[in-house]
Parts: structure tokens; C-alpha cells; sequence
């Protein structure tokens, strides 16, 4: 298969999100938690309240000192004791009100983060086989992840602590400058020089860390592929290529990461520098108004006390900067793919076709993936109790045949319909319990045999379930196994052979009766002499049923009722078995190929 696959990090070019756009969604999300949002923006301005007057009560408690030094009075130093219990109890509710609204945030960005992991996850299981066949699964899994968490994130840190950063700064700075305009602009000079330096930092280390999570999701898909071809490695005894791979790709995270610790290291050392000469600074200015008497040492305590007290939001502006950023980035991603329409629709009304008897018909039907037009004008007429075989090279379109009877894609031109009814105008899950496709690639879920045979209907009777497996001759082999139908099937069925996973597969399907079921070369990985069980077996299971046989192998289609020899997506030949090899042309060469040399 040609596909091209697109990175899932493109699909920030496509988006339509702004990111103001992204944050009102974001924010609209947030806001359904309302008591969250309640209690958490009240915390808030009691916090913020005590945090403000701490300063000021280290400013009485330190005048008030000085008074006792210099006057010896009992009563102020009642005044002590007091100011002391009323500074332990506005840092407790400080502490108190400032972990309240901190786990009010972090309780809403935990919902949403569940929210949106549910919608994201909803949304793969409705987009079209033509979405996932052209983006990278393991990029779509790794970088969705990273995206859910980088909203949350942006909740869980920047949501309420916003609201938090500019009423402490707004008041603090207007407290200090009504106190005293020249210490006051003093004590805050620090305030640009470290926000500048922390955003700035934070924006470097975003777009390192992204470059960070590019390099680990390269780390993923190596790992990934490793596992999965882990025979071919061990056979061709590459197991020491792959890890020098694997080094040489995780050596790029490691320089990444260690720029990360210089850009911190070194942000770090500044931001404490310029906070001591400020502080430097006012003690230097304020000593000398101290002594000249225009305020008092409480007063110049206050600014001190005020400056600690700010340096620690004014730190968290670049967090917040990186927050909003890496939350507009995200955001913008993931509301791209949860905005997006799967291709194909169920029309409003559709009909319910449970109860179809199964005529299947292929009217002129063309189809393209890309533009090209890979099946032109397929027309045939498949009924129940009668078998359809469709025989043709590699890529001569046979599988899209079947993609195109359960809408995998709709046909580009013509009409397939069921029992006359044009199966755009069916409801989707109608048309899929109706038609059952049992692929090639046999795919099984980690789980015992039992449910992976019944994965289509769980509420099937064990009998149901043991009668499917007889017909697909996997019984006896599954009844001598340690814990017979409760065997788990590993990762991918590993612990089975080729053969027996499709055969399991085949279970599966039939087990749902169908009333049209395709085998899209669903017997490649079987024996000749399995197969033939397999076809006498499945004679009687699709007795009533309309069957459709894709095989390269014409031991498995010759028995058809009609056999449509499929070459460059065009029917080249058709009819019955002896009709076909009387016209000696391309299907009696394939047979000359493929049976006459083991009759001989
Ligand atoms: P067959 O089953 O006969 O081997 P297919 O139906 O799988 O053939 O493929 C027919 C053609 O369509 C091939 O050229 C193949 O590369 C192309 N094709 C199949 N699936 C896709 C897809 N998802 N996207 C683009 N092209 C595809």
C-alpha cells in the first residue's frame, strides 16, 4: 500500500482554532464545574487577602520591637504577643485558603482531562478508515496523550492561579506605592527584570521540550517497531543494530534535556541576583530614610516583607506564560481532530436493515483513494445461499471490493445496494451487524479466547460460541489447552499460529450471523488440507447467507456460483469454474499455475 502518512503534529497548521478561540472553549469547559469554580474563586481572594497582610503585621511586630528596645513598655508588648498569634493565624489561612483553591484547580483540569480523553477516544472509533490509514497511529496515541495533558496542565496550573497572580500584584504593588512612591519603586524593580527572565526562559524550554517530545515519540516508534517485529530481529541477529539505534535516538534526548537544566540553572541564578540588589537597594534607601526619620523601621520592614512576598508569583509568570502557551498549542490540536467530520455519515432518517435478507448488488461502481481511480465500474449481483469468488493479482483492488459492502469508503460513482436499498441510506451499525468482513490480518485482543470469539456480541451462549469454533476446526484444539476457552490470547495472538488466529477470526465472524460475509483471503495462512475442513464447514454455516470469497488461492473459490477474475480494478473475466477454463484465457492460466502442477 502507497499511503503517506502525516505527522499528527501538522494538524496544527490545519486548525482552525485560534487560540483565543481555544481558551474560551477551554474555559467553557472549566466553568461546568461550578462548585469547583464557586469555592475555588473565593478561596482565592480570602488567600490573596492574608497574603497581603502578612507584611503589614511584620511591619507592626518589628516597629513594636524597636518601641520595647528604646522604651521598655509593658503594654506594647502585649501588642507583641498579639500581632504574633494574628500572624500565625493569617499564615495558616493563608496556607489553608491557597491549598483550597489550588485543589479546586486541580480537581477541574483532572475532569476535563477525563473529558477530553473520553471525546478524543470517541472520535477515533468514528473517523474514517481514510483518516487512520494516512496518520501515524503511534504519533496520534503518543501526541494526543502529551496534548490532553498539556490542557490539563494549563487548568490545573494557570486557570485560577491567574486570577490569584493579578490581584496579589495588582494590590501589593498598589499598597507599597500609596506607602512610599520611591521605595515602593525600588521594592518592585525587580518585578520586570524577573518576569521578563521567566518568561523568556519558559518560552526556550517549551520549544525544547517539544523538540524533547518529537524525540521521544521517535523513541516510541522504534521501540514499538522492535516489539512488534521481534522475530525478524532476532532471526537476522540485528539485536545489536537496534540498540545502537535506539542509543543514538535516546542520546538526542539526553542533549535536550540537558540544555533544559543550563536554561534553568542559569535563569535561576540571575532571578535570585536581581531580587538581592533590590532588595539591597531598599535596604539601603530605607535605612537612610529610617534615620533621617521620614518612616519608621516598621514601615521599611513592610517593604521587605512585601518584596518576598511578590517574588514568588512574579517567579510563576513564566510557569504561567508556558501554561497558556502550551495549553493554546494543545488545545488547538485536539479540538482540530474532535472538530472533525467523519467522512462517512449516517444520512438523518436512515433505514434499519436487520431484517434484509441479503441481496448485495454492485451497480457501475467506481471507487479512488486518492484521486485514482482503483476499482472501475464492479458490477455483480451476490444472493443469499449463493457464493461470489473474486480472483486476481496482488493490488488488483480485490480488498477494496469488500471495504466498499460495510462503508470501510464509499464508491466515488455507482451505487452498492442491499435488497435494492442503497446502503448510503442504511443506518451504519444496521449495515454492519448485516455484513461482516473477516480481514487478512487477523487481528485478536488481549483477552481470553472466549471473548474474542464473542467480541461482537458478549451476550452469546457458550454453545453459540463452541459451535463457531467447531466450524472453523479450532474445538478440539481449543478444549486441550490448560484453561480451554478462558486461554488468554497474548499481545496480538502471538502465542497462536497464523492460521489459527484466522481461524479464530472466522469464528468471530460467523458467530454474528451475518447475512453477508466476506472472506478477504482469510484462509492464506491455512494448510490446503485445513482449508478444505474449513470450506465444508463454512458450506453449512453460510448455507442461507451471501458469501463473498477474495482468495489468490483458486482452491478456495472454485466451488463459487460466479467468479470475477479482477485485474487493474476492471472484471476482466467472469462466470463458473468449468466456464472460465473452457475460455482458456487469464483465469484458466492461473489455474495451470496454481492447480495443475499438484494434480500432476
Ligand atoms: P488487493 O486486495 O487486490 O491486493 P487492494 O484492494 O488492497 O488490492 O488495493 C488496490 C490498490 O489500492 C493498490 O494499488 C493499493 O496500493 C491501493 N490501496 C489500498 N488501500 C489503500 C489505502 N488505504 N489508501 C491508498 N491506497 C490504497
Amino acid at each position: 500500500m502507497s499511503t503517506k502518512k502525516i505527522p499528527y503534529s501538522k494538524l496544527k497548521a490545519e486548525s482552525p482554532n485560534t487560540a483565543s478561540g481555544t481558551y474560551v472553549r477551554i474555559i467553557k469547559m472549566g466553568i461546568k464545574y461550578k462548585v469547583q469554580m464557586f469555592f475555588g474563586i473565593i478561596a482565592i481572594f480570602i488567600a490573596a487577602g492574608f497574603q497581603l497582610w502578612i507584611p503589614i503585621l511584620i511591619g507592626d511586630a518589628v516597629e513594636k520591637i524597636s518601641e520595647i528596645v528604646s522604651e521598655s513598655d509593658d503594654a506594647t508588648n502585649r501588642s507583641v504577643t498579639t500581632i504574633g498569634l494574628l500572624l500565625l493565624f493569617a499564615s495558616s489561612m493563608r496556607g489553608l485558603f491557597t491549598g483550597l483553591y489550588n485543589y479546586m484547580g486541580e480537581s477541574i483540569g483532572q475532569h476535563i482531562g477525563y473529558e477530553l480523553r473520553l471525546l478524543y477516544y470517541e472520535k477515533l472509533q468514528r473517523l474514517s478508515f481514510s483518516y487512520h490509514s494516512n496518520i501515524h497511529s503511534g504519533d496520534l496515541i503518543t501526541r494526543a496523550l502529551l496534548d490532553i495533558e498539556g490542557v490539563s496542565m494549563f487548568v490545573r496550573t494557570a486557570f485560577l492561579r491567574t486570577i490569584f497572580m493579578f490581584f496579589l500584584i495588582g494590590t501589593g504593588t498598589y499598597m507599597v506605592i500609596k506607602a512610599d512612591l520611591v521605595l515602593g519603586l525600588i521594592s518592585l524593580s525587580f518585578i520586570p527584570f524577573v518576569g521578563w527572565r521567566s518568561i523568556e526562559a519558559r518560552l526556550k524550554l517549551r520549544s525544547s521540550w517539544y523538540k524533547l517530545q518529537e524525540k521521544m515519540s521517535i523513541l516510541t516508534k522504534i521501540m514499538d517497531e522492535n516489539m512488534g517485529g521481534i522475530r525478524v530481529v532476532r532471526s537476522f541477529f540485528s539485536q545489536n543494530y537496534e540498540i545502537r539505534k535506539f542509543d543514538s535516538a535516546s542520546k538526542e534526548t539526553l542533549y535536550l534535556a540537558n540544555d533544559q537544566v543550563d536554561i534553568k540553572s542559569i535563569n535561576i541564578s540571575m532571578i535570585s541576583t536581581s531580587f538581592l540588589i533590590s532588595m539591597g537597594l531598599v535596604l539601603w534607601i530605607g535605612g537612610l530614610k529610617v534615620i533621617n526619620g521620614s518612616i519608621n523601621i516598621g514601615e521599611l520592614a513592610t517593604f521587605l516583607a512585601f518584596m518576598s512576598i511578590l517574588q514568588q508569583p512574579v517567579r510563576m509568570l513564566g510557569m504561567m506564560v508556558n501554561a497558556f502557551a502550551r495549553g493554546a498549542a494543545s488545545g488547538g490540536r485536539l479540538f482540530s481532530v474532535l472538530d472533525m467530520e467523519a467522512e462517512i455519515q449516517e444520512k438523518k432518517g436512515a433505514i434499519n436493515l436487520t431484517k434484509a435478507k441479503g441481496i448485495l448488488k454492485f451497480n457501475n461502481v467506481s471507487f479512488g483513494y486518492e484521486g485514482e481511480r482503483t476499482l472501475k465500474n464492479i458490477s455483480f449481483e451476490a444472493k443469499p445461499g449463493h457464493t461470489i469468488g473474486i480472483v486476481g493479482p496482488p493490488g488488483s483492488g480485490k480488498s477494496t471490493i469488500a471495504h466498499l459492502i460495510p462503508r470501510f469508503y464509499d464508491a466515488t460513482s455507482g451505487e452498492i445496494t442491499i435488497d435494492g436499498i442503497n446502503i448510503k441510506d442504511v443506518q451504519l451499525d444496521s449495515l454492519r451487524h448485516l455484513v461482516s468482513v473477516v480481514e487478512q490480518d487477523s487481528f485478536l485482543f488481549t483477552a481470553s479466547i472466549e471473548h474474542n470469539v464473542a467480541y461482537g456480541n458478549p451476550w452469546a451462549e457458550d454453545t453459540d460460541v463452541e459451535i463457531a469454533s467447531k466450524n472453523t476446526q479450532m474445538y478440539n484444539y481449543i478444549i486441550n489447552l490448560p484453561d480451554k476457552f478462558n486461554t488468554m490470547v497474548g499481545e496480538r495472538g502471538v502465542s497462536l499460529s497464523g492460521g489459527q488466529r484466522q481461524r479464530l477470526s472466522i469464528a468471530r465472524s460467523i458467530l454474528l450471523r451475518p447475512k453477508i460475509i466476506v472472506f478477504d483471503d482469510s484462509t492464506s495462512a491455512v494448510d490446503a488440507a485445513t482449508e478444505q475442513k474449513i470450506r465444508i464447514a463454512l458450506k453449512e454455516a453460510t448455507k442461507n447467507r451471501t458469501s463473498i470469497i477474495i482468495s489468490h488461492r483458486l482452491s478456495s473459490l472454485m466451488h463459487a456460483d460466479e467468479i470475477l477474475f479482477i485485474e487493474s480494478g476492471e472484471i476482466q473475466e467472469r462466470g463458473n469454474h468449468e466456464y472460465l477454463i473452457s475460455k482458456g484465457k487469464k483465469y484458466s492460466e492461473l489455474y495451470e499455475l496454481q492447480i495443475r502442477p499438484k494434480i500432476n
